[in-house]
């Protein structure tokens, strides 16, 4: 984007008319955090927790991770910080969690399922979270990868509250957690949509593979419609517990205001994305942005619905 035009991002994500939505960032460690911090995020809304656990033969022991997650805390006084619980499995095996022969680990034990095959990681993540969090300046909230059921989602916040870490949250990634989105708010107090692999399973198109580039865009009609469908969740279900977005697509500007005009209530993205979505977004009043997602809704395809939405955002001819 023009140099001129990221100026304008101030550090507050804001549509024209005022309608404020958080722009956090997704780190993966406590230097990522600092950069982050440095380029305006404001709090983290996906701390990938992989990082404490790869490349190693074994488990990290509770105070290993209660440094490293402390790293990451402290760059953030006064600020939400989203901890996503261990998602190794499928495009993150781990040599002591995962088993490397499953036929398609994408559809096998990954995220918050390796806590049935090996019981006992989730949970001493979870106190080595609170441990951390207790002494924070940071907000922290938890969440857990890969849930597909609502009983998942509550034995996750039962396990939460058990740590000691009070706002337990849960990933929509999976197309069935959209479609019972009502249900599973009723039992975590916020979710996250993450769209790279809530638009592999809708689609079914693995996200490794380029040669399924095309369908497995975030742009897909039916992907925006899951989306709408778990913010239409967190409407019946009364509260409206916040529903953000960590997945790569809120990093892409022209997404991210139909992903405000569907209803969404943060945008967790890769730091440097963060001034050109704030550009953007600061472009659009809500109710541009409530008819632009409309627009991609009704789209025949993701092409369209891309060129649509792209149309009416005058703001991207001003930028390379
Ligand atoms: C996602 O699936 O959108 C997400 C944010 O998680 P990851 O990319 O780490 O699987
Ligand atoms: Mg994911």
């Amino acid at each position: 984007l023009a140099a001129e035009t990221l100026a304008v991002f101030d550090g507050t994500g804001s549509t024209a008319d005022g309608h404020l939505v958080p722009l956090l960032a997704n780190v993966g460690g406590a230097v990522d955090a600092v950069k982050a911090a440095e380029l305006g995020a404001q709090g983290v809304g996906l701390l990938r927790t992989e990082f404490c656990f790869l490349e190693r033969d074994t488990e990290p022991t509770i105070d290993e991770q209660v440094v490293a997650y402390r790293g990451v805390f402290d760059a953030f006084p006064g600020k939400k910080v989203v901890v996503r619980t261990l998602d190794a499995g499928a495009d993150k095996p781990l040599p002591f969690l995962t088993d490397s022969t499953e036929p398609n680990p994408s559809l096998g034990v990954r995220g918050y399922r390796t806590d049935l095959t090996t019981p006992g990681v989730l949970k001493r993540q979870l106190t080595a979270i609170a441990t951390a969090a207790a002494d924070s300046p940071a907000e922290v909230w938890v969440m857990a990868p890969m849930i597909a059921t609502v009983d998942e989602a509550s034995d996750f916040a039962a396990m939460c509250r058990v740590a000691g870490l009070k706002i337990p949250g849960v990933m929509v990634e999976v197309p069935s957690a959209a479609l019972l989105a009502d249900r599973i708010l009723g039992e975590v107090d916020f979710v996250s949509l993450g769209t790279n692999d809530l638009t592999q399973y809708t689609m079914a198109a693995d996200r490794q593979l380029g040669t399924l580039a095309a369908l497995n865009s975030p742009w897909q009609p039916a992907v925006l419609h899951l989306i709408r469908l778990t913010v239409a969740g967190s409407i019946a279900q009364g509260k409206r517990k916040p529903v953000g977005v960590c997945g790569e697509a809120a990093a892409d500007p022209v997404l991210a205001v139909v992903l405000v005009g569907l209803g969404v209530s943060s945008l967790s993205m890769t730091a440097r994305s963060l001034s050109a979505v704030g550009a953007v977004l600061k472009s659009v009043t809500l109710d541009e942005a409530k008819r632009l997602a409309e627009l991609a809704l009704s789209a025949r395809n993701a092409d369209e619905a891309r060129t649509r939405v792209r149309a009416e955002l005058p703001i991207l001819e001003q930028l390379g």
